[in-house]
C-alpha cells in the first residue's frame, strides 16, 4: 500500500458529462410538460433506437434507480415498495425506484430542480436482461393507466442464430406498429436508421474508451467507466453521445501517450464481474487506489457495446445486437467472453460481485468463478453485496477480503 494517500485522477471531460446529463433530464422534464411531445420509458438495453425513430423522448428508469443507489437513498425507499408487495429479494433498482416514487422523492429535484420523473405515454421493455424490468414497468403502467409493451427475448442463448434474429426482428416490427398510434404517426424510417447509425457510432467509441484499460498502466478504471457510461445508456442514438465519446477518447489517448496511470504505481490489474455497488463506488475506488490496484475492465460497462447495429438493416441488426448481449447468453459463451477479456486486459485476478437482488448479473452462483479460475489459472474473489440495497453489504467484510486478496496477488 502507498504511504501517502493517492488521489483519484480527474477526467477533464467530466464537466461536459455533467452538462449533457443535465440537459437530458431537463429536456425530458420539458417533454413531459408539453402535450405535443411524447415520452417513452425504456429499459437500459431496450429498443431505444426504435423509440427515437418514432419521435419519442426516451427516459431510462434504471439510470434513475442507479442515482438513488449512488446518493445512498435506496435503503430509505426500498421498504416502501416492500410494503406494497414487492419482495426485498427482487431487483433493488425496482424497489428503490418504486419506493421513492411512492414517497414523492426524486434525486432530480436537488440536482436539477425537477419535481418528478417524467410521466410516460408508454413504457417499453426488453426482457433480455431480466423479468424484473417488465414487472417494474407494469407497476407504473397500472399507476398511470398507460400501455406497457415489450420484447420477450430468448434466454441462455449459445450461438445467436438466424432464427433468434428473425423472431426478435419480427417482434420489433410489430412493436413499431403498436407504438404508432401512441406516437401519433408511423415509424419514420430515415429517423430510425439515423438513430441506429448514431447508436452504432456511440457504441464503437464507447468500446474504444473502455479498451483504454488495456494500456499498461491503464488509462481508466472500472469506477470511471461506471460514471462515464451514462451517455452510452441514456443518449445513444444521439449526436451528443458521439461527440462526448470522441472527446473522452482523445483525452484518454493522451493519457496513454504520456503513460499517465489512472492508478498511480499500478501493481495489479483486476476484472470486475457483476453489478457495481452503487452506494460504495467511492469507497471501493479509494481502496483499490490505495492498494495500487486498478480494476481495468468489467462485463458491466461493456454491456452497452452493440457492435452489430447496422443502419442499412436496422430491425435485424437491432435484434442481433440486443440478443448478443452478455446477460442473454449461455454460461459457456459468458465464460469464453470473460476469458477473452482477461487475456486482452492482462488481468491478475477477477472480482465477482454477488449482488443479492440481481441473480441475472451475478455469475458466481453456479460455479463459473471456480471453472474460470482453473481454466485461466487466475485467482478470484467473491464480494457479497448488492447494487443498491446496502443492507446486504458489509463494509468491514468487503474491505478485509479485498485487502487479503491483493496481498495474495502480491505473494503469487
Ligand atoms: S438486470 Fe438485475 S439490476 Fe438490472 S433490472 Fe434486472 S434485476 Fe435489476
Amino acid at each position: 500500500m502507498t504511504e501517502t494517500k493517492p488521489e483519484n485522477k480527474k477526467i477533464q471531460a467530466a464537466g461536459t458529462f455533467k452538462k449533457i446529463m443535465a440537459d437530458h433530464f431537463l429536456q425530458m422534464d420539458a417533454a413531459a410538460a408539453d402535450p405535443k411531445r411524447k415520452v417513452a420509458w425504456c429499459t437500459s438495453v431496450g429498443p431505444a433506437e426504435l423509440l427515437q425513430g418514432l419521435g419519442f423522448e426516451v427516459y431510462y428508469p434504471e439510470n434513475h434507480a442507479a442515482i438513488l443507489g449512488t446518493i445512498r437513498k435506496a435503503d430509505t425507499y426500498i421498504p416502501y415498495a416492500n410494503a406494497v408487495g414487492y419482495s426485498p429479494e427482487i431487483c433493488s433498482y425496482l424497489t428503490a425506484d418504486v419506493g421513492a416514487f411512492l414517497q414523492g422523492f426524486t434525486p432530480l429535484k436537488r440536482a436539477y430542480g425537477i419535481e418528478a420523473v417524467p410521466k410516460p405515454d408508454v413504457l417499453v421493455y426488453n426482457t433480455n436482461q431480466c423479468r424484473d424490468v417488465q414487472d417494474w414497468f407494469m407497476w407504473y403502467a397500472r399507476h398511470w393507466k398507460v400501455p406497457c409493451l415489450g420484447i420477450e427475448t430468448h434466454r441462455n442463448v449459445g450461438e445467436v442464430t438466424a432464427e433468434h434474429v428473425e423472431s426478435i426482428s419480427a417482434q420489433l416490427k410489430k412493436l413499431a406498429q403498436d407504438l404508432a398510434p401512441i406516437a401519433g404517426h408511423k415509424l419514420d424510417m430515415d429517423q430510425f436508421k439515423e438513430s441506429v447509425r448514431l447508436s452504432q457510432q456511440c457504441s464503437e467509441l464507447w468500446e474504444k474508451v473502455l479498451r483504454c484499460g488495456t494500456a499498461q498502466p491503464s488509462a481508466l478504471t472500472f469506477f470511471d467507466g461506471t460514471i462515464h457510461m451514462g451517455p452510452a445508456v441514456v443518449l445513444r442514438g444521439m449526436q451528443v453521445a458521439v461527440d462526448y465519446y470522441q472527446d473522452l477518447l482523445a483525452e484518454l489517448q493522451q493519457r496513454i501517450d504520456q503513460r499517465v496511470a489512472a492508478v498511480e504505481g499500478e501493481r495489479f490489474r483486476l476484472y470486475w464481474e457483476g453489478m457495481p455497488v452503487w452506494g460504495r463506488l467511492r469507497t471501493l475506488s479509494d481502496q483499490f487506489l490505495e492498494l495500487n490496484t486498478c480494476v481495468v475492465a468489467s462485463t458491466y460497462c461493456n454491456s452497452w457495446v452493440f457492435n452489430q447495429l447496422d443502419p442499412d438493416n436496422p430491425f435485424d441488426s437491432m435484434a442481433r445486437a440486443y440478443t448478443e448481449l452478455f446477460i442473454v447468453r449461455s454460461d459457456e459463451v459468458k465464460e469464453d467472453y470473460i476469458a477473452r477479456m482477461c487475456k486482452d486486459f492482462q488481468v491478475d485476478g477477477i472480482v465477482y460481485h454477488d449482488a443479492r437482488t440481481c441473480p441475472n448479473n451475478s455469475n458466481c452462483r453456479y460455479g463459473m468463478h471456480q471453472r474460470l479460475s482453473e481454466r485461466l489459472d487466475t485467482p478470484h474473489l467473491v464480494i457479497n453485496g448488492d447494487l443498491n440495497d446496502m443492507r446486504c453489504y458489509s463494509d468491514e467484510q468487503a474491505r478485509t477480503n479485498i485487502e487479503a486478496f491483493v496481498e495474495q496477488l502480491g505473494q503469487g
